[in-house]
């Protein structure tokens, strides 16, 4: 770690921070970056030069802004410390510019807040290219030349155009899981689309199911440790996509994460406790061979499994064009349940959707089925509501059903907010 005060500034390159995704009610980076304190500021970097964090140290204490690697700016917002744990798990509420917060109403670009940290960002590389003229062959102003140059904003859109050419576009949805490691995931699609097509789903893309060939994953793998470059250092953890990587062959999906283990270098990485990451649907998870968990168990990665329920009843099912029935979503959590308790390092969770246009039947079979688990519940799984984009339901009925159906269930309930890269 190199340290050095200059007009005003405090540099300090290579600052490591915690090696764990803790949770915690105050500002903790992770792995290692790149520090410019300025009066008023915190600034992050990462180990590509890029900007990371904007934390304010005057204005709202605690809260922060993260720019991740699809260049989505994200208010980290403590929501006034408001019971955001309660309905998150979390201490910070996320909050996005291409999608209103359901819990808060708020937009993070329409924050004051946003506004003043952008601000103060284009002010510091003012700064910056002054202290460079003077000294421009000094190590540290080589790397403020290199921050200056990698944040600008035509190298931010080639950036964000050279991941979507490797995602093939938008991520749309992130497993609810990826909050364990701040959503720190690198997002390698295994498969294309999903089995249902449900009509009240805003983030399929309406296309067939299909598995990818070994040969375009492991290049996209590749493509990935170009991509990440010397921040890659800071990763350990994946998200296997799309929407339903459960449902590819077995060898496929222990194949694609072994590999990227190996030659992301997550065994290198700063971040201990590597993770994996995947959706599945409840068809999927109730195909699922012994043999893929018995297998997944023994990755070096801890495995979230995130089926999409919805309901376990038949009227809502026909609401939301799922084609699935409330006998299978029972056998599914039956399943869900065993693989909990047998696998130390596998864990199943499950969504389901909220929205003033759904019954009571729907919240009772949610509650029902929680109430079934009985003493088969290991203390792991989770069940993550989700409030329907097209509901439109007031933050303020979203808040009070979600706590009066977590007060209900017999699984730990959280609310789903969902989030792209
Ligand atoms: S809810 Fe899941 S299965 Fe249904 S359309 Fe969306 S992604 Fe596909």
């Amino acid at each position: 770690m190199e340290s050095s005060k200059t007009k005003g500034l405090k540099i300090t390159v290579n600052k490591q921070g915690s090696p764990y995704y803790l949770k915690v009610s105050y500002p903790l980076r992770f792995g290692k970056f790149t520090e410019i304190e300025t009066e008023d500021y915190i600034f992050c970097f990462d180990l590509n030069n890029r900007i990371k964090f904007i934390q304010g140290k005057k204005e709202t204490i605690g809260e922060q802004f993260k720019l991740n690697c699809a260049a989505d700016w994200i208010y980290y917002c403590v929501a006034g410390y408001k019971g955001v744990y309660s309905f998150l798990g979390e201490y910070y509420l996320p909050c996005f510019g291409y999608a209103k917060n359901p819990l808060f109403d708020i937009y993070s670009y329409n924050t004051k807040l946003f506004k003043n940290i952008f601000n103060a960002f284009l002010k510091l590389v003012q700064r910056l290219e002054y202290i460079i003229k003077s000294d421009p062959l000094n190590e540290i102003n080589q790397i403020l030349k290199a921050i200056i140059t990698v944040n600008h904003s035509e190298a931010i859109k080639k950036r964000v155009e050279e991941f979507y050419k490797i995602t093939s576009g938008v991520v749309t949805v992130l497993p609810p899981d990826c909050r364990h490691v701040d959503y720190e995931v690198i997002p390698l699609n295994i498969t294309y689309g999903c089995l249902y097509n449900c009509g009240f789903c805003s983030v399929k893309k309406g296309i067939k199911f299909k598995t990818r060939s070994i040969t375009d994953i492991l290049y996209d793998i590749k493509r990935f440790k170009t991509f990440y470059s010397a921040d890659i250092a800071n990763y350990n953890s994946l998200f296997l996509g799309e929407h339903d990587a459960l449902n590819a062959e077995s060898k496929i999906i222990i194949d694609a994460a072994k590999t990227a283990y190996n030659k992301l270098g997550f065994q290198y990485s700063y971040m201990k406790n590597p993770m994996l990451f995947l959706f599945g649907s409840v068809d999927s998870l109730i195909n699922a061979k012994k043999e893929l968990f018995e297998a997944l168990n023994s990755l070096p990665f801890y495995t979230y499994i995130n089926i999409g329920m919805e309901s376990a009843d038949n009227t809502t099912f026909r609401l939301l064009k799922k084609p699935l029935v409330s006998k299978k979503i029972k056998e599914a959590f039956d399943n869900m349940l065993l693989i909990n308790q047998k696998y130390m390092n596998i864990e199943i969770t499950a969504n389901f959707v909220m929205g003033d246009m759904l019954s009571d039947e729907h919240y009772q079979s949610i509650i029902t089925l929680s109430k079934s688990a009985g003493k088969s519940f290991y203390g792991k799984g989770a069940f993550y509501i989700s409030p329907l984009e097209k509901s439109g339901a007031p933050s303020s009925y979203v808040q009070k059903k979600f706590l009066w159906l977590k007060n209900s269930c017999a699984m730990p309930t959280y609310i789903y907010i969902i989030q792209r890269l």
